[in-house]
């Protein structure tokens, strides 16, 4: 526990290979007077295995409310507490933002860092840019679904899905941006049957449609590409739109706020159509 004036740690636990804990980690769970963890029975197996003998509180998102103004009491009274998930790194898509929000400049807090999904698989596809939007696990209603992509859609947008929902989501994708719309996906991370793949959306499902899709996934759908196939699905809504007789502005500013395209561009070829 190197950071002397901390009383809570943020700690990460592996997310599928447990070898990917770290030595500080296990010494801060080890040395703590409190885990306060997700599932008990989860990180029991875990913190067995690495000799961990250290008291277990229940933290999840239904009592983290109430479960926060215990552990400050805790705090208050000098003990020193860690938060671990069930996998991966706390307040990733994973509780713990209730105790960091309330607790932020009260009390000393340090993270132990360590594995996250996001971050993991964001070190093994191919990209051209350190820029990515993180959009957690998406709506499930497809409308809602379709309103993360919109406004992402200039940026590289990573999410976790689980494997019933992801053919699903990866039709929703297609339909909203077509065939030839570019994702990635991990499958196991860490874990003996890990995967990777990375193609256009059309390729992934066919490759889905006829391959086991069990485990845990992380997914990303690129950002738009500015290119030829772009402006072709451009000029083909302006042509729709054209046809009801909206105006050349307005089309812009219909493309734009729907679909997340440039609203001079638009305009521009609205304009010369
Ligand atoms: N806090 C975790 C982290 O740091 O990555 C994420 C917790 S979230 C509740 C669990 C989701 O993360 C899974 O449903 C899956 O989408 C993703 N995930 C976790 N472990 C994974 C793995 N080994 N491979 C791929 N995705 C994983």
């Amino acid at each position: 526990m190197t950071n002397y004036t901390a009383q809570l740690y943020i700690v990460a636990t592996p997310i599928g290979n447990r070898a990917d804990f770290s030595m500080r980690a296990i010494e801060t769970l080890k040395n703590v007077d409190v885990i306060a963890c997700e599932d008990s029975r989860t990180s029991a197996n875990l913190l067995e295995h690495y000799g961990i003998t250290t008291k277990l509180v229940s933290y999840h998102k239904f009592n983290e409310k109430q479960r926060t103004n215990e552990l400050l009491k805790l705090l208050k009274e000098g003990k020193k507490i860690a938060l671990i998930s069930d996998a991966g790194t706390p307040c990733i898509s994973d509780p713990g933002r209730v105790l960091v929000n309330e607790l932020f400049g009260n009390v000393g807090i340090t993270s132990i860092p360590g594995a996250c999904a996001v971050i993991t698989f964001l070190s093994m596809i191919p990209r051209n840019t350190e820029e990515f939007a993180f959009a957690g696990f998406l709506p499930r209603v497809k409308n809602q679904q379709s309103k993360v992509f919109e406004k992402f859609s200039n940026i590289d947008t990573v999410f976790y899905e689980s494997p019933n929902r992801l053919l699903e989501t990866l039709e929703n994708i297609r339909e909203f941006r077509g065939d030839s719309a570019k994702v990635a996906l991990a499958r196991e991370l860490t874990k003996m049957f890990e995967e990777v793949k990375a193609g256009s959306v059309s390729e992934i499902i066919d490759y889905y449609k006829t391959n086991p899709l069990k485990g845990e996934i992380v997914c990303m759908l690129y950002a738009r590409e500015n290119n030829n196939e772009d402006d072709m699905e451009i000029v083909e809504k302006i042509k729709k739109l054209k046809a009801v007789n909206f105006s050349d502005k307005d089309i812009a500013t219909v493309l734009c706020t729907l679909y997340g395209f440039n609203k001079n561009k638009v305009y521009k070829l609205a304009l010369a159509l």
